[in-house]
């Protein structure tokens, strides 16, 4: 099953006009790849991301998901299409918080078909998240890190197609960044999913090996656009810090 994607447009109907946000964006992935979306903030990238997990309509263009065009379903059925093959991570984690983990693992299984065997998946799930002893916990009782680990699983239980996550790792400190790229890598490809991660961090970026820029509302190879941004996010931090000689201990006989 790959995801196809062609001549995507979406505009968004304004009070000035309609709001272009993306204007031709093409891309093909197949099972076992994953592709990293980095941007500025406002780019489209979140619109992207819903788009192809069915939560927001194109404008033109098409989405295929297995040779499916899941635009063309009645929405009852449309649902049913993502909720069966598509898993959604967003920055925040959404949990449900008067459920334990393990139940909130569960959800995307109570709709439709018991399935017998679901529980048991969840818990293999929750095990090779690294979270086997906090079956119990509610998510207030969790670290960040920890209840974005729950969050991963989740949307793993329905064995989806698609995995997409939409800046899973805004809300984490740097290590604990890492460990959720890592986790996020390690999981689809046990899975053979399709994995899309939008991100502005370049530390997470760097962790796959395959990134494209949200760029005038297309995807681009990465740094088509603007090769030195880095560098010139690192110059406008040092310019709003103290000079240095603020920090400095005063001098011996200074006033
Ligand atoms: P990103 O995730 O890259 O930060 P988004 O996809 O959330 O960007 O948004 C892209 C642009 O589309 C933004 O300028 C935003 O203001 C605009 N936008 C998003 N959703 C809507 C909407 N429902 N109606 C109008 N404009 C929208
Ligand atoms: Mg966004």
């Amino acid at each position: 099953m790959s995801l196809q994607v062609d001549h995507l447009c979406k505009h968004y109907p304004t009070r000035s006009g309609a709001l272009s946000v993306l204007r031709d964006v093409n891309l093909t992935l197949g099972p076992g790849e994953a592709l990293v979306v980095m941007g500025p903030s406002g780019s489209g990238k979140s619109t992207l991301l819903h788009i192809l997990g069915t939560l927001d309509t194109p404008t033109s263009g098409n989405v295929r998901l297995g040779g499916k065009d899941p635009f063309t379903l009645p929405e009852r059925e449309l649902a049913d299409f993502r909720n069966r093959h598509v898993g959604f991570v967003f920055q925040d984690h959404h949990l449900l918080p008067q459920c334990s983990v393990l139940e909130n693992v569960l959800i995307p299984t109570l709709a439709g078909s018991r399935d017998g065997q679901a529980e048991s998946w969840a818990r293999e799930l929750l095990q090779r998240v690294g979270l086997s002893d906090r079956l119990d916990h509610r998510p207030a009782e969790l670290s960040g890190g920890e209840r974005q680990r729950v969050a991963i699983a989740r949307a793993l239980i329905r064995r989806p197609l698609l995995l997409l996550a939409d800046e899973p790792t805004g809300n984490l400190d740097r290590r604990t960044a890492q460990g959720i790229g890592e986790l996020l890598l390690a999981v689809y490809r046990q899975t053979n999913s399709i994995l899309v991660v939008v991100t502005h961090s370049a530390e997470l970026a760097r962790q796959f090996p395959r990134r494209m820029e949200m760029a005038d509302g297309t995807l681009q190879p990465e740094g088509a656009r603007d090769e030195g941004r880095e560098t010139r996010d690192e110059e406008r931090i040092t310019s709003l810090a103290p000079p240095p000689s603020s920090l400095a201990p005063p001098e011996k006989g200074a006033p």
